[in-house]
């Protein structure tokens, strides 16, 4: 029996091969008669999991060696504090606000250093992205903060900013919870990245901080230790007990990615799907994307029906189907398809056809 679509945005749908080889795995890992949830952190074979998944998350991502990759917990949501608590100094930090996600991170950050709104597209309801050209950022600022994907309101970079050439020598954060492993990163534009592992990458509780070096060791005093990136990094993801299962899950992902030909693969799949459901949508006049097309996100499709009485009829009618979790975020209504690595083309097809369908019927 095949499973349904899973159009949620987070937790998200694994790669089927990766829950069949969790399953198989689940009472005997490779012969040590015990599941990786009842492993010592500290043992041979969760430290050769462990090890894998950092080297393999660091080839797919391409990740420079003068960058750390840290395996945490607490969310993007802890992320909001532990990046300020990490590398504010206490000072001024930039903030460009797209959507939800980096409204959180600026009202979070708030608490823990000066913050400064170097642009914002409220004013469009979130729909646009405003041109680097038009940041007003800060000329000592301790970082620049934006998300570069926009899981709520659907908005992403399609490249990331060159702040030296803005004027600011800034290194750049970016919240990539929700497109990480989708596209390549440009590393050399990147201070530190951040990203919720249930998006794209495995179950929740894993928390993935890439970050240069050089940053590592300017955390506040009031830094808890467990959240202090260079306590973090001296002892490899281990100063407290990392989230094991997580880890060894999204390790599987990270093997599923690089045996389905790495990031370049996850993003021509991307934009095949993207393609797809926006041209869907952009033919119909049924169905609306608000989201103006330069900077449409690749992994998170809000859309509307025309008459939004139907909603509910459209949600029963597509889990009849096979199609789960279409329902919009609360704070922008209608629907919205997450469409991450781990959702086949034949998914967004799937979707589609519904769609037409439901048209035809009832437009
Ligand atoms: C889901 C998400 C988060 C929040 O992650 P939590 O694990 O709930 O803390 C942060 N940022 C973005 C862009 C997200 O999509």
């Amino acid at each position: 029996m095949s499973r349904p679509f899973n159009f949620s945005a987070g937790p998200a749908a694994l790669p089927e091969a990766v829950l069949t080889q969790a399953s198989a795995e689940m009472l005997d890992f490779q012969g040590s008669g015990l599941s990786v949830m009842e492993m010592s952190h500290r043992s041979k074979e969760f430290g050769a999991i462990h090890q894998a998944a950092q080297a393999d998350l660091r080839e797919i991502l391409a990740v420079p060696d003068n960058y750390r990759i840290l395996f945490m917990q607490g969310g993007g949501i802890a992320e909001n504090a532990i990046v300020p608590l990490n590398l504010s100094k206490g000072q001024t930090v930039d903030f460009v606000v797209t959507g939800s996600w980096s409204q959180k991170s600026y009202k979070e950050a708030a608490r823990y250093c000066t913050t400064h709104l170097a642009q914002s597209n409220a004013d469009s309801g979130h729909t646009h992205l405003p041109a680097p050209s038009s940041w007003r950022l800060s000329e000592h600022a301790a970082y620049v903060h934006l998300c570069s994907n926009e899981t709520i309101h659907g908005v992403e970079f399609q490249s990331l900013p060159d702040l030296k050439a803005l004027g600011s020598d800034a290194p750049l954060v970016i919240d990539f919870s929700s497109h990480v492993a989708s596209r390549p990163v440009d590393w050399s534009r990147v201070g530190l990245a951040f990203a919720g592992a249930q998006k794209n990458l495995g179950p929740a509780g894993l928390t993935i901080v890439v970050v240069r070096e050089d940053l590592l060791d300017r955390a506040l005093p009031i830094c808890p230790s467990a959240f202090n990136y260079k306590l973090v990094a001296d002892n490899d993801s281990m100063f407290n007990t990392p989230p094991t299962y997580s880890i060894y899950i999204a390790g599987l992902v990270f093997q599923w990615i690089k045996r389905e030909g790495g990031v370049s693969a996850m993003e021509s799949r991307s934009v095949a799907k993207a393609n797809l459901l926006y041209g869907f949508l952009d033919d119909s006049a049924f169905y609306t994307c608000r989201v103006e097309p330069s900077c449409r996100s690749r992994m998170n499709v809000p859309f509307f029906l025309a008459d939004e009485a139907l909603n509910n009829d459209f949600l029963a009618g597509a889990k009849a189907a096979g199609l789960l979790q279409l329902k919009g975020h609360k704070s922008v209504g209608g629907m919205r398809a997450s469409i991450y690595n781990a959702m086949p083309l034949a998914g967004v097809q799937a979707l589609v056809d519904y769609m037409a369908d439901f048209e035809r019927h009832r437009a």
